[in-house]
């Protein structure tokens, strides 16, 4: 598209893996991801499998969605495809939909036109800002890591190398494409997605890769909340959390994406937090990969819970009672927590939740058992209960007699005809649920209940 100078030292020449020498096949690939390919080839255009399908596919891993790069513009792209619409302002693309599959199909792009906010101007120096349309052999260099920037034919099947990334991947080593630091300058989410994918693909990082990070890791705060929420739960929620924690850890992120329970781990001396935490990540592993769901508000309970040990822990020392200081701890971590990455309300309650219904395990009077069993985050505090035992085995004897209480018969009755007449009351009896526990700003929020089938 654009006339392209090849410049060594940023685009070395192409590298080109033919079909026989790669394990790459169409058996593999999404059909629609291929029709796609197929189209756009039909169409005179030139079109490429590429990014986290390319290589999850080469180390044996299944996809879980199919990116195309073209060097058709997105209006070209929709006048090919009926089920195409075009998304995004500042930089367009297409996306093709079959059903519940959509195949992401982007323009070659040079530097500067997605999210590290960097601006290009052309040979009149007016700032391209909008569409920054470009070679595939920019659309390869302004791309993250080396293993992400493969691409794969159907015109001769072979994978199109512009970065050395086919032999990072033969040898399992993640490394960023450029200067690392001029990289995570531009886009300091970079450090989190080196985190996320070493984890993921089970490689190394590159020593130059990682070097930089521990100095670089305060720009995340510069990162938007939100898209920092969204990469936490990528990082925690797609099957492998305790080895993305052990990676953040190790590159120095940690304060960076968790302040308060990295400040609670390091002071910590038992490590009993970290323990449970990451007894927590483990169990969330052993769920995602059983196909069984599991919730943000779980998990945030499970990260933050060192933080509100720790806040909790100070307000008691300052003479705050229990109950309150309680309600005061939970409040606060979330609060300190949502300036960093982002925390709906939907997520924050059943955390803080999840939290205050401890205390509620020590009691044995039959009506108040049969409250709390009753109550919609039973099970999830419950399981966070059996988790703490990871960190103490304090609990150890309210587990088991919870354990025993859920295989009650008569205790599931009762919790079940409490929960009806509650539901039949309305919002007010399921304030009521909290036993005086909470004081009544507390029991008015609760009223928003979460998503239906929100998992515990
Ligand atoms: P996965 O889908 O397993 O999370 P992925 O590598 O496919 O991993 P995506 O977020 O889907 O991640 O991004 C698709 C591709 O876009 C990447 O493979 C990479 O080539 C490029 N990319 C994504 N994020 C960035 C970024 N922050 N900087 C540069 N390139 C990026
Ligand atoms: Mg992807």
């Amino acid at each position: 598209m654009t006339d392209f100078q090849p410049d060594p030292a940023i685009a070395p020449a192409v590298q080109v893996i033919p079909r026989e020498a790669h394990a790459l096949s169409r058996k593999q690939m999404s059909q629609n991801a291929l029709r796609v390919l197929y189209r756009l080839r039909e169409g005179g255009f030139a079109a490429y499998l590429v990014g986290g399908a390319v290589r999850d596919l080469l180390v044996g891993g299944a996809p879980k969605d199919f990116d195309v790069a073209t060097d058709a513009t997105p209006e070209q792209v929709k006048a090919l495809f009926r089920n195409c619409r075009l998304i995004g302002r500042r930089f367009r693309l297409a996306h093709v939909v079959y059903g519940r599959e959509i195949i992401e199909v982007a323009t070659f792009r040079a530097n500067g036109g997605d999210d590290d906010g960097d601006r290009q101007t052309d040979d009149g120096g007016r700032l391209l800002r909008d569409n920054i349309y470009g070679s595939i052999e920019d659309d390869a260099v302004r791309r993250d890591f080396t293993a992400n920037a493969l691409y794969y034919t159907i015109e001769d099947f072979s994978v199109r190398d512009y970065v050395g990334g086919y032999a990072d991947v033969q040898a399992r080593v993640l490394r960023l494409i450029g200067d690392p630091e001029t990289r995570y300058r531009e886009d300091p989410v970079r450090m989190l997605r080196a985190a996320r994918l070493a984890a993921k693909l089970g490689f190394t990082i590159e020593a130059g890769t990682a070097a930089p990070v521990p100095a670089l890791a305060h720009l995340l705060a510069e990162a938007s909340p939100a898209r920092l929420f969204e990469e936490t739960l990528k990082l925690f929620l797609s099957g492998h959390a305790a080895a993305s924690f052990e990676w953040l850890e190790q590159l120095g992120l940690l304060p960076a994406l968790l302040p308060e329970t990295a400040q609670a781990l390091a002071s910590n001396k038992s490590g009993a937090l970290r323990r449970m935490l990451l007894q927590g990540l483990r169990n969330t592993d052993a769920r995602v990969a059983n196909d069984e769901p599991v919730s943000p508000a779980f998990l945030y309970a499970v990260l933050l819970w060192p933080a509100y040990c720790r806040t909790l822990a100070l307000l008691q020392a300052q003479g705050v009672h229990p109950v309150e200081a309680q309600r005061r701890a939970a409040d606060r971590v979330s609060l300190h927590q949502v300036g960093r990455t982002a925390l709906p309300r939907r997520f924050s309650l059943p955390m803080q939740e999840i939290w205050l219904l401890q205390p509620r395990f020590t009691q044995r009077q039959r009506k108040r058992v049969y409250r709390l069993l009753a109550h919609p985050r039973f099970r999830a505090a419950f399981d966070f209960l059996a988790l703490r035992l990871t960190a103490s085995d304090a609990h150890a004897e309210d587990v088991a007699f919870w354990r025993e209480v859920q295989l009650d018969p008569a205790a599931t009755v009762a919790a079940s005809e409490l929960r009806t007449a509650e539901s039949a009351e309305g919002d007010d009896a399921e304030g009521e649920a909290n036993d005086g526990d909470a004081p009544a700003s507390r029991k008015r929020r609760r009223r928003r209940r979460p998503p239906a089938g929100a998992p515990a």
